[in-house]
């Protein structure tokens, strides 16, 4: 539990320091890639130096959506949460989920019967469903099979006191992605939900999806939890709290401000 709020207290500095510097960044980054888009557009095509200055745009674009990535994560986000039903949302992304994975992995969905709704912003379940995604596919770059489960659980308060951290007992849905990849080992799995922790290539990982993961389903009171073996693959599961309530979307000066500080 207290390891827990370290975490977050950690994540938290992070984003709040991270958010600062990519912000100035950004700034003498707009310089940069602007002036080299100037003299681009006013050196000849045959000018030697005309191939240089093209490397020079071209990193200076991808550390622009580097700081991007990075403002996105620290920011103020204003979002809107409303009563949703989870099931519908992950039904609603299957065309884009079959193309984001591709034809060398199997994707099954396999959405559960019964009451799915939650309180959330539908976006920012989209994005926790995207970067799991991502990461399940990523890890299977020889192929294998991802699959998307949704359950209800209800928690009593034995079974809540069960997990290392505190969990508040009541009705959750559940968001289950599995895959049949590289999986992970102790020492890497533990660091995961940190922001920058990468193993991928330079220019493929940011570091940044699970820490966003992470992030989203704190503030929307669920909690998550890892299963993976190395070499057989990895069972990320999502929990969030299941509402009773009925599905009306929220006006727009309903919405409430949450985020990093700073
Ligand atoms: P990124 O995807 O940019 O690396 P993430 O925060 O999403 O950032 O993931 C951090 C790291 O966690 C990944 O680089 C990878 O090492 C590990 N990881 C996440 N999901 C999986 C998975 N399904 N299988 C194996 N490793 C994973």
């Amino acid at each position: 539990m207290e390891e827990n709020l370290r975490h977050s207290q950690k994540m938290d500095a992070v984003g709040r320091l991270a958010g600062g510097i990519a912000h100035d960044f950004n700034n003498f980054l707009t310089v940069i890639n602007g002036y080299c888009e100037l003299i681009l557009n006013q050196i000849e095509d045959e000018n030697p130096i005309r191939e240089d200055l093209q490397e020079v745009s071209h990193a200076g674009k991808q550390a622009a959506f580097l700081t991007q990535q990075l403002l996105k994560f620290s920011r103020k986000q204003i979002f809107q949460t409303q009563i949703l039903d989870l099931n519908e949302i992950i039904a609603n992304m299957n065309k884009m989920l079959t193309h984001l994975i591709g034809e060398n992995v199997e994707y099954n969905s396999n959405l559960g019967f019964g009451e799915y709704k939650i309180e959330a912003d539908p976006n920012q379940i989209e994005q926790i469903i995207m970067n799991l995604v991502i990461n399940a596919r990523d890890a299977m770059p020889k192929g294998g099979i991802l699959t998307i489960e949704t359950q209800n659980i209800f928690l009593d308060e034995d079974s809540a006191t069960s997990y290392p951290f505190l969990v508040d007992p009541g009705m959750y849905v559940l968001i289950i992605i599995s895959d049949t990849g590289i999986g992970m080992s102790e020492e890497i799995r533990e660091h995961i939900f940190e922001p920058f922790f990468t193993t991928k290539p330079q220019g493929k990982g940011t570091g940044l999806g699970l820490s966003t993961v992470f992030g989203i389903v704190k503030q929307s009171n669920g909690f998550i939890t890892v299963h993976s073996e190395l070499g057989k693959g990895t069972q990320l599961k999502v929990y969030l709290p299941q509402v009773n309530k009925p599905i009306v979307e929220l006006k727009k000066e309903e919405s409430i401000l949450v985020g990093f500080e700073g």
